[in-house]
């Protein structure tokens, strides 16, 4: 049994004034024009990825998975067209040479946006469809998808990940690998239905390590213990993409019976919709963080950036916090880390020990604070090379560029050639920084910091700053957005639940 596996992901913030471009992919995904794929079963091979679980998954049924392209790019803007069509088509053209084989697993992010199409993984899935006939096809999607009808259609089921953090890749890889072999042998015959609801949720939110995210996955996974119920998703979605299918949605995948699977993500969306004000985060000014941490912290405080984070598309480079840092005069403070290749260059050039007058950051744009001139100290250079201890992308090797860590006053400003999202200890001690001997941690992170953080920390506030994440509807406008949509919208009655024909390839679709 030869089972094909093709990834392409990226979450596509679409208020990002930046575009992304063929060689976000390129340089994010190895260094090579043509995306090989001779190197990823040894660098993926044991990891805590989809492709890492794909690997085990495939080892432990005995299959032979061939992973034959794989692309992602660090969250950002709208993808360039152009880039989308290339790896599109050389996508398809490393599958038709792959053929005929079993079946096909799409490891995809969920989110993607470029210039001309908003729903990439829809118009992705129709075209591995077009190209596989009848083989069955399993997407696993991040838990930030906005999961589309054309993604339903096209697919034999849809698994999305369980956990934001997210720790559960691996697992979900295996997962798919599994369902695959059950349903290709006979034994199971996947059913899936589709929900989309009117509710858009923010990333702090959706943390399945706090309620009401808690509460609403264990119901998930009680579901998921009736032995007819194959599958089940709950997908945050994402919601920085004004396009018609941002928003949380549902999928149910049975054995061999459409109508438990549609009345099964029915009824869990219901509850999920039930629970919608639950969403609402709390936003903390950074006074009210310093006066914490100078009076009442024991450990640790973390300060979540989200609003510059990375991971979702924000330019990492923001200032805010720092200012307020600096005038304040906190001390045992990080922040980290910010993308400023500029000022990664002058610390460089001038050495450690030295003093440089640096223009930092506010440099991507004008949403995330001004750049500030700054009189900083160099402690430290490094080369960014870091392995991923965590429970996320555990043993995953990880790339910032050149780094260097500034000292102005008592912080330490850890800034860097490329833009991640801070997430793990590792990214500070590869710059001689160890995490729990800091009183004020800044991290340009929304929620994935938690997984390997929420053991050190005193306490976690989510940050009041601006930027094109911050986790507040009242700063967006959305022109393509499918209305009403709470809670943009608080009157949102029967907007959803009604079932829709069951269409080709096994799939009941609801929407
Ligand atoms: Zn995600």
């Amino acid at each position: 049994m030869r089972i094909v596996a093709i990834g392409l992901a990226h979450e596509t913030n679409t208020f990002a004034r930046t575009k992304t471009t063929l060689m976000d992919f390129v340089t994010y995904s190895g260094g090579d024009e043509q995306f090989p794929t001779d190197r990823l079963v040894e660098d993926y091979d044991g990891t805590d990825t989809i492709l890492g679980g794909y690997l085990a998954g495939a080892a432990a049924c005995g299959v032979t998975l061939d992973p034959v392209f794989h692309a992602s790019a660090m969250s950002g803007g709208t993808v360039e067209q152009e880039a989308y069509e290339t790896m599109k088509n050389l996508l398809l053209h490393r599958l038709e040479k792959a053929l005929p084989c079993d079946g096909i697993l799409l490891n995809l992010h969920g989110a993607m946006v470029s210039e001309e199409i908003e729903d990439v993984e829809g118009d992705l899935a129709a075209a591995v469809r077009m190209a596989a006939g009848s083989l069955p096809i399993i997407m696993t999607l991040d838990l930030h998808a906005n999961i589309t009808q054309a993604m339903a259609e096209n697919t034999t089921a849809i698994i999305g990940y369980d956990t934001y953090p997210h720790c559960d890749s691996r697992e979900r890889g295996i997962e798919a690998v599994e369902l695959m072999v059950r349903a290709l042998r006979g034994e199971v015959a996947p059913r899936m239905a589709y929900l989309q609801l009117p509710l858009l949720t923010l990333p702090p939110m959706q943390c399945t390590l706090r309620s009401p995210m808690t509460e609403i996955m264990s119901r998930l996974h009680d579901i998921e213990k009736d032995p007819k119920v194959l599958t089940m998703t709950l997908s945050g979605g994402f919601p920085f993409a004004d396009i018609a299918d941002a928003g949380m949605s549902v999928v149910a995948v049975t054995d061999g019976d459409a109508a438990l699977a549609a009345k099964t993500a029915r009824s869990f969306g219901e509850y999920v919709f039930s629970r919608r004000d639950d969403f609402e985060p709390v936003l903390t000014g950074t006074q009210q963080v310093i006066r914490y941490v100078r009076e009442e912290a024991k450990g640790p405080v973390i300060l979540a950036d989200g609003s510059d984070n990375p991971g979702g598309g924000a330019p990492a480079d923001g200032t805010v916090i720092l200012e307020e840092l600096i005038r304040e005069d906190v001390s045992d403070t990080v922040i980290g880390v910010l993308c400023d290749p500029e000022a990664v260059e002058a610390a460089h050039r001038a050495g450690v020990g030295r003093m440089i007058a640096i223009r930092l950051g506010g440099k991507t744009d004008a949403l995330h604070g001004r750049p500030l001139d700054v009189e900083a100290y160099v402690r430290l250079l490094s080369d960014g090379e870091f392995t991923y201890r965590g429970l996320m992308n555990h043993g995953v090797k990880g790339h910032f560029g050149r780094m260097a860590v500034l000292v102005a006053g008592g912080i330490e400003i850890v800034v860097a050639e490329r833009r991640i999202q801070l997430l793990d200890r590792e990214m500070l001690r590869c710059v001689g920084i160890e995490p729990a001997l800091r009183k004020l941690i800044v991290v340009k992170s929304a929620v994935h910091f938690w997984a390997d953080f929420m053991d050190i920390a005193d306490r976690i506030f989510d940050a009041d700053t601006p930027g094109i994440h911050r986790p507040d509807f009242s700063k967006y406008e959305y022109r393509k957005l499918r209305r009403p949509m709470y809670p943009l919208d608080r009157d949102v009655r029967g907007t959803f639940l009604t079932a829709a024909p069951g269409a080709d390839h096994n799939s009941v679709i609801i929407t």
